[in-house]
């Protein structure tokens, strides 16, 4: 049984990035004739935008992407998220880390997303100093998947990362146990996501041997970026216009997706528009790209 996912993060309204991982993985579940479910992922709530969760699933269901089950909400699973945390600390696979931003960054190789964490706190720190982040051992061994775009992906997760934060020093949970433990809970089997993703994925398949989970098979869909490269961002949101036309979207978007949709069929009811483009669904057609130039549709949002 296939089970695939969306999980958006409320930081402001859907925009063209996020509605072409939507689509990308709707697309692949129902061409599979899997389940797709919706997790909010609102465990980061200093960077939530209020009323952002609704609007996402409101222009989702616009769309005419309808989600199977109820929709998941990160911050209503705190409870599971410690029971993860807690059999992680019982094995002592986490340790906690009194360093500071600061002390980090001045002592700390740049990595790819940050620095590369020196192990300073790993067997203990001096008494007195306040306990801070929560974070897991790596261990050298390397870690790899093949993700069905981009083929073999290795990280040398102790060179390249280091050991990671799991509960941030404001005491949220990070993003990486989060999604890990949501992935086992919700069963899912096939991870369809944007590319920028591919860098945290031997983090999440660490976690997942670590609490005895099975590791998902993963897409990662080329990122739409601006002309900087940047990604882009729910926070550069400009106003949409409201007069869109959806099928003319959908087609924008699945032409970015490298698949052959004849562009008559923007004018078909969006539900056909979607179960024939399921039909004709290809992976192996998506560009081989990590990111690509957003299409212009003249404005980063879609909907206000
Ligand atoms: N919540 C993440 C985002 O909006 C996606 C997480 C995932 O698909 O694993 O970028």
């Amino acid at each position: 049984m296939y089970i695939g996912r969306f999980a958006p993060s409320p930081t402001g309204p859907l925009h063209i990035g996020s509605l072409i991982t939507a689509v990308a993985s709707f697309l692949d579940a129902r061409s599979h004739g899997g389940r797709w479910q919706v997790r909010i992922e609102d465990v980061d709530t200093p960077r939530e935008q209020p009323g952002a969760a609704d609007s996402i699933l409101r222009a989702l269901e616009d769309f005419a992407l309808y989600w199977d089950g109820p929709v998941l909400y990160q911050n209503q699973r705190l409870e599971a998220y410690r029971e993860a945390i807690e059999r992680l600390r019982v094995a002592d696979h986490t340790f906690a880390c009194a360093c500071t931003r600061r002390e980090i960054a001045d002592s700390a190789l740049p990595g790819q997303e940050g620095p590369i964490y020196p192990g300073t706190c790993r067997n203990g720190f001096q008494n007195g100093q306040p306990a801070r982040a929560l974070r897991v051992r790596v261990d050298s061994a390397p870690i790899g998947f093949t993700d069905r775009l981009h083929g073999c992906f290795e990280q040398d997760l102790a060179g390249e990362v280091g050991d990671f934060v799991i509960v941030r020093a404001d005491g949220l949970m990070a993003y990486q146990l989060a999604v890990v433990v949501d992935d086992a809970a919700q069963g899912i089997t096939h991870v369809v996501r944007g590319s920028d993703l591919l860098f945290s994925t031997p983090r999440q398949i660490l976690l997942q041997q670590l609490l005895g989970y099975a590791t998902p098979s993963y897409l990662h869909v080329p990122v739409a970026v601006d002309a900087t490269g940047e990604k882009l961002s729910k926070q550069t949101y400009a106003p949409g216009i409201e007069t869109r036309n959806l099928g003319h979207l959908a087609c924008v978007v699945l032409d970015f997706l490298g698949q052959n949709i004849p562009p008559e069929a923007e004018h078909l009811p969006l539900e056909q528009l979607w179960t024939q483009a399921a039909r004709q669904w290809n992976p192996q057609r998506l560009p081989q790209l990590r990111q690509r130039l957003a299409p212009d549709i003249g404005a980063t949002s879609l909907f206000r």
